[in-house]
């Protein structure tokens, strides 16, 4: 198998079409059978549910060749479950989790190309994603729906060197309480875009959101969850129903758990408490940990370590599992080829 002929390590985050995609479509009250195409474009009608009224929601996960020269992806049947969560919150028919596995499995293979090699810190970014596609115009769910998957090669996340991240605490909310913030919903993305826009002109790197109903707790950031370390070496994470479960952050707290010994909380984290924290990094599928040096909170600026020394073994651990040098918890790494 010959790779593509790409500067792997130079790759940015961007998207650059491949030979191969999976659609599936919703008809009559059924999925059809389902499978590959070369056509990256899609024709639907003008009035189709997603662009009237934004029902679509979607997944991300990553593909990478391990030490060994397999090439796996990191517990696709959570974003498998998540994804149907996601479904039946927006009233689109839930793609079987079973055949959301095989489709994502199909399109990595058909594509593996432009699986990155190992050691190039580069990743086949995974794109599953659902859409209403026949016309509404009074407010109902759609009758038909695609489901898709693409890949995109991607480049190293912390290239150049790690650069801790600077955030603020936002003025604007991201989910309300019993809202959507727990689904993985294109329409969280679209109303956060004036604000991350707005923080990065500020000289922020990202939004911290704050509960809405009383602002006086730490949620997330507009794509990735938050962990806290303690002076004492205690993982702490926020929680709360409008958050969205990261699978990184759920692998990050049984790894703490279970190959560090560490104590972790899940619990309120109060605004007020947030200088009580020596080390602080978000957490998602694109960075596993990006480090965060400062958290700007209307002129009270908190300092963290960066990736001081408990993040990084939290890293180097999850990391490691996701690599094959570690060994992973069974059921936790899908093997493709
Ligand atoms: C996708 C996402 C995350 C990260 O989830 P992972 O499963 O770890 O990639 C965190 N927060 C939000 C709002 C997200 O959409």
């Amino acid at each position: 198998m010959d790779k593509k002929n790409i500067d792997w390590g130079n790759l940015g985050f961007g998207y650059m079409p491949t030979e191969w995609r999976y659609v599936a479509n919703y008809t009559d009250g059924k999925w059809d059978a389902g499978g590959l195409t070369d056509q990256s474009t899609i024709t639907i009608t003008e009035c189709a549910g997603v662009l009237q009224y934004a029902q679509t929601c979607f997944e991300g996960l990553k593909a990478y060749t391990t030490e060994d020269g397999r090439i796996v992806c990191f517990r696709p049947d959570l974003n498998a479950a998540r994804m149907a969560d996601s479904c039946r919150q927006l009233k689109m028919p839930v793609f079987p989790e079973e055949k959301f596995l095989e489709a994502v499995i199909e399109t990595v293979r058909a594509n593996k190309e432009w699986v990155p090699p190992f050691g190039s810190g580069a990743t086949l970014y995974i794109r599953p994603y659902m859409f209403g596609s026949s016309a509404v115009i009074g407010v109902k769910p759609a009758d038909e729906y695609q489901f898709r998957v693409f890949v995109t090669p991607v480049g190293p996340y912390f290239k150049g060197g790690v650069k801790p991240l600077t955030l603020r605490i936002s003025d604007l909310d991201r989910a309300a309480p019993r809202g959507t913030g727990h689904i993985k919903a294109g329409l969280n993305y679209a109303m956060s875009l004036y604000n991350i826009v707005d923080a990065h002109e500020q000289g922020y790197d990202e939004n911290v959101y704050v509960d809405s109903a009383t602002r006086t707790h730490i949620e997330e950031t507009g794509g990735a969850n938050i962990i806290f370390i303690t002076r004492d070496g205690k993982l702490v994470t926020p929680k709360s129903d409008t958050i969205l479960p990261s699978i990184t952050r759920r692998s990050l707290l049984q790894v703490a758990k279970d190959y560090l010994g560490m104590e972790v909380e899940e619990r309120e984290v109060r605004l007020d408490e947030l200088d009580q924290f020596t080390e602080c990094g978000l957490c998602g599928t694109a960075a596993v940990i990006s480090p965060v040096g400062t958290i700007v909170d209307h002129g009270r600026e908190i300092n963290y370590a960066g990736f001081g020394p408990t993040i990084q073994k939290l890293y180097d651990t999850l990391t490691g599992i996701q690599m094959g040098r570690i060994e992973a918890p069974a059921g936790w790494i899908q093997v493709i080829e």
